[in-house]
């Protein structure tokens, strides 16, 4: 990809945010001034990243105090600018974003040493107070994972696992997907390139192979809701190379990853949503077992769509992801799609965001409030967010839980007043008792008595720290 020059940079900003000209380009000056004589590894002068950084944010049409913070963020690191000094010239909160940047690069999950677990809650924590911390450090990973080329094998390997394992799910709490699939795209390649190269190749086959078809499929479909009265663009999509690897991992074969093609149908509202389904299965034949309304219950980082898998004219899976705009920039850019770039609101619009509908920021809140030892805290915040999730489906919802999620934990998340009266789960049709370990694609029903049935021994078998608060404050009820 190639560098933007600031010219591009600011002509971009204009258009959607032409108030803050002015201070943005006083921030690449200062940025120009205090990088002066330091290169990057590719030879190119040092404030060429930083500017790409804020040029990766201004494509999400960023607000003014980000990508001022984003053309500084490496200064307090790497230059004698302190953070009064930005306080100065800029604003107290420009220069609270460049400070929590500089220390969530710090932010490590493997160091045994509890001055490291104070430090980690600390950086956790600040995600509460502005969450625009971690969408400027997840552009700045993002660039420096595009220009890995030109580091060392060594740190080529460690910045790859530190992605995955730090910044891919970051990113996919805030539901930032366009830019988790380029990270899980550029870590896989340093962390496995033997296996990237192969599937690389056998993607683009399937892309030379397919496009015609998905584009004739999208044709087709934007004729006959057109001809119902239904406004609809539509994108064909083919899943990204880590995407693919984690589904052969897993067993599949191509032909059958049921998302492997996709086609995006973006409309007005949710109705013409739904009613496309109907023009879509009259016309293809729907995979039953693969329908999702993400729309009537969205994924705990807000993705909403519905999937349905139908089968192409040549008996390909094809997925349609139904959508509005909304949920569409939702989709690409997750929390970030809210940015409000009137004077100073784009923080508080971005934290309700956050409060109200990220599972990311209640778990937070509640791990928080559970467990006072440091290194307890980290623990559970990295079994239960930065850890792959399980779908489940209840009553033919789907429901999302962190890995190693039991029924108990299914319980209180599904319906907290009969949790404290579990007894069984039935699974694919079997009966099983409270403390199994869901699966992806289970289908569970939960069984619960007359009698109330929580004890301690619950405590050890839930996973998530929602569930550990609700039985905590039962158990004490009792007891009274
Ligand atoms: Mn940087």
């Amino acid at each position: 990809m190639d560098n933007v020059t600031f010219d591009e940079f600011i002509n971009f900003v204009k258009e959607y945010n032409p108030d803050e000209v002015e201070r943005v380009t006083k921030a690449y000056d200062v940025a120009c001034r205090m990088h002066e004589g330091q290169y990057r590894d590719s030879g190119e002068p040092y404030v060429t990243h930083p500017l790409q950084v804020a040029y990766i944010l201004a494509e999400m049409e960023a607000d003014g105090d980000t990508l001022c913070a984003a053309l500084l963020h490496d200064a307090l690191e790497d230059t004698p600018l302190i953070k009064e000094d930005i306080e100065i010239l800029f604003s107290p909160s420009v220069a609270n974003l460049v400070d929590g940047v500089t220390k969530l690069a710090r932010l490590n999950f493997s160091s045994k040493e509890d001055q490291n677990f104070a430090n980690t809650r600390k950086i956790i924590n600040s995600v509460r107070e502005d969450v625009r911390i971690i969408i400027i450090k997840l552009a700045d990973r993002l660039h420096n994972m595009r220009t890995l080329g030109y580091k060392s094998k060594f740190k080529q390997k460690e910045n790859a696992i530190e992605t995955m394992e730090i910044y891919v799910p970051f990113a996919y709490n805030l539901g930032c997907y366009q830019i988790k699939r380029e990270l899980e795209d550029l870590a896989f390649r340093y962390l496995k390139e033997d296996e990237y190269k192969r599937i690389f190749d056998e993607r683009a086959k399937i892309v030379s192979d397919n496009e015609a078809m998905l584009n004739q499929m999208g044709e087709d479909i934007n004729k006959a809701l057109l001809a119902g009265g239904i406004d609809n663009r539509i994108i064909a999509r083919i899943k990204n190379i880590y995407g693919i690897y984690s589904k052969l991992e897993k067993g599949y074969k191509y032909s059958d990853i049921h998302d492997l093609l996709a086609l995006k149908i973006i409309e007005g509202n949710i109705k013409d949503c739904y009613s496309s389904l109907y023009y879509i299965h009259n016309r293809f034949l729907p995979i039953h077992d693969k329908f999702r309304d993400y729309i009537a219950s969205p994924k705990t980082n807000k993705y909403q769509s519905l999937h349905t898998t139908v089968l192409s004219p040549f008996e390909n899976l094809v997925q349609c992801q139904i959508r509005t705009d909304l949920m569409d920039r939702i989709d690409t850019y997750g929390l970030p799609a809210y940015w409000n770039t009137d004077k100073g609101y784009a923080r508080t619009r971005m934290q309700e965001e956050l409060k109200r509908d990220y599972q990311f920021y209640t778990s937070l809140k509640e791990i928080d409030s559970i467990f006072k030892d440091n290194q307890e805290f980290v623990t559970q915040v990295k079994e239960e967010l930065f850890t792959d999730k399980v779908y489940v489906s209840v009553n033919g919802e789907t429901k999302e839980l962190p890995k190693g999620s039991t029924g108990i934990d299914l319980a209180y998340k599904v319906d907290p007043i009969n949790a404290n009266r579990l007894t069984n789960l039935e699974v694919n049709n079997e009966l099983f008792p409270r403390d199994y370990v869901l699966q992806n694609r289970d289908r569970v029903q939960i069984i619960s008595g007359d009698e109330v049935t929580v004890d301690e021994s619950w405590l050890e078998h839930a996973h998530t720290s929602h569930a550990k608060e609700l039985i905590k404050l039962k158990l004490k009820e009792e007891s009274n």
